[in-house]
């Protein structure tokens, strides 16, 4: 019995330039290797960084991955990045169902379903975000809001002819960048249910794997973890210090 790796994601989001996104990939690489971390390491940089990055990561001591990518194939849609053009630049990874293009971008289920098809297409493992707002939260709609999202998910998957590597990561939008995060009991309980969900609703044999995300820092990464079913982090703010970062690596 092989125990799985646990993942660890960060998600630059909207920050940095060449030369600091180089030097952030370079450092991380470098205390990948010299702590020896065994977990699954991923980092989503700007697009415009993933190349350089790639050229710096040719040992593959990491994985990286597109913050997003364009609902349609190839063809006149300015400003947009398929999927293709991902699989062709041998990015392994991409983001779906992120909170803020959820919401500041408007996506809607409909628009994120054709992002994962395009993307399992070409073969490109999606990590899937799903949550629930503040206001969702508060009114005690988390499983209806999750429930919603994981069935929209998995209608799609269980229609695809190619399904692929799916993760899905659980991120409470009230814990993003907040430094709020929910109780040992609250995760309990939500990921019981999610674990649930997605054991009813997923048709294929695979196993799928759940991050947490939202105000993830080296000093509660340990107790997290110690959630049932969490299999790895989803991190935004700390994923942009190396040192935090690798401290996350380290400590779970
Ligand atoms: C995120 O945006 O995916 C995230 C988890 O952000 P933070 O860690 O900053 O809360």
């Amino acid at each position: 019995y092989i125990m799985s790796k646990k993942i660890i994601a960060g998600n630059w989001k909207q920050n940095g330039n060449m030369k600091s996104s180089i030097q952030l990939a370079q450092d991380i690489i470098r205390e990948v290797k010299k702590n020896n971390i065994k977990h699954e390491v991923i980092i989503f940089p700007p697009s415009l960084y993933l190349l350089p990055i790639k050229n710096i990561n040719k040992k593959e001591i990491i994985n990286l991955g597109s913050q997003n990518v364009s609902a349609y194939n190839d063809g006149a849609l300015t400003g947009e990045i398929s999927a293709t053009m991902l699989k062709d630049s041998k990015i392994k990874y991409c983001l779906v169902g992120h909170s803020e293009r959820r919401h500041i971008l408007n996506e809607n289920d409909l628009s994120l379903c054709e992002k994962v098809s395009r993307l399992h297409e070409n073969n490109i493992r999606v990590i899937y975000c799903i949550g629930e707002t503040l206001k969702e939260y508060k009114t005690k709609k988390t499983k209806y809001i999750l429930n919603k999202q994981l069935r929209s998910l998995f209608e799609n998957l269980n229609n695809s002819k190619r399904p692929n590597r799916v993760i899905i990561a659980y991120e409470p939008v009230w814990a993003i960048g907040t430094g709020l995060v929910p109780s040992a009991k609250e995760l309990s309980i939500t990921f019981d249910y999610i674990h649930n969900t997605v054991r009813r609703y997923n048709k294929s044999s695979k196993p799928i794997k759940l991050l947490y995300g939202g105000s993830v820092s080296p000093d509660n990464a340990e107790s997290l973890m110690e959630t049932q079913y969490i299999d790895g982090l989803l991190i935004g703010g700390a994923s942009l210090i190396a040192k935090k970062f690798i401290d996350i690596c380290s400590t779970i």
